[in-house]
């Protein structure tokens, strides 16, 4: 479903030029969640900007059903990207003068094919904030917003970069169970970056950086629920 082929990305220039991925193979099912482990610095953030065609490779291909995004057009990639994909970062990025609703329904504006918002606010219970403004809310809530509007158009696949890392353990918790129903109930594609080696047990698959490559590709038959994480 998705093909990761030689990817190559280097920063800087001269003796400040650092290779971060050295030619990275990887290949993902559709529905898997996969979740991608690796040392600060070792290119988690720079593989999911490639994948979601927000930063380009300096060589390699990334095939999406047969379709390679390198060989889209700027007008292809950018309907690729609004129609196909959702990102949630560590920072919610909310747009501060729209309501919890109305940031779920820029999301939904930009697919054919939305998820109804009513259903989506229910399962992230925000229906009774659904009128609150990003600056009413407590981390959890924003996130949950966010959350909602990479969702709401029922992407193929959700990139998530450290979706937890500025909460603390318990919304943090609840934050994966959610991710995880999202996961079941709509079968799309997941990858999440993270620092936090228990998320690992609730995957289907766990990959591994380092040194530009990776390091290890396990796929996971025990998974446990995000509810029954220990760490
Ligand atoms: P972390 O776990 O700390 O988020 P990461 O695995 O996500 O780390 P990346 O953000 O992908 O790491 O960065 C990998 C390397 O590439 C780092 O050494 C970083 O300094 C460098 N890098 C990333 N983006 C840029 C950029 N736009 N310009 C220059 N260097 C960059
Ligand atoms: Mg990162």
């Amino acid at each position: 479903f998705l093909k990761i082929e030689g990817i190559k990305k280097s920063f800087g220039y001269g003796e400040n030029r650092v290779e971060v991925l050295k030619g990275l193979n990887l290949e993902i099912e559709r529905g898997e969640f996969c979740v991608l482990l690796g040392p600060s610095g070792s290119g988690k953030s720079t593989l999911l900007n490639i994948i979601g065609g927000i930063d380009g490779a300096d060589d390699g291909s990334i095939t999406i059903e047969g379709e390679r995004l390198e060989d889209m057009s700027e007008k292809r990639l950018s309907l690729y990207r609004r129609k196909h994909l959702g990102y949630i970062f560590q920072m919610y990025n909310l747009i501060p003068n729209l309501t919890v609703r109305e940031n779920i329904e820029v999301g939904a504006y930009l697919s054919d094919q939305p998820l109804p918002v009513d259903d989506l606010l229910n399962i992230l219970g925000l229906t009774e904030h659904q009128r609150k403004l990003p600056n009413q809310l407590s981390g959890g809530q924003q996130q949950r917003t966010a959350i909602g509007r990479a969702i709401v158009k029922n992407p193929d696949i959700l990139l998530c970069d450290e979706p937890t890392g500025a909460l603390d353990y318990h919304t943090s918790k609840e934050i994966l169970k959610l991710i995880e129903k999202v996961n079941l109930k709509y079968g799309n594609t997941i990858i999440m970056v993270t620092h936090n080696d228990a998320i690992k047990d609730m995957a289907d698959r766990v990959v591994k950086l380092k040194d530009g490559g990776i390091r290890s590709n396990i796929l996971n038959k025990n998974k446990i629920p995000a509810a029954e994480l220990e760490w």
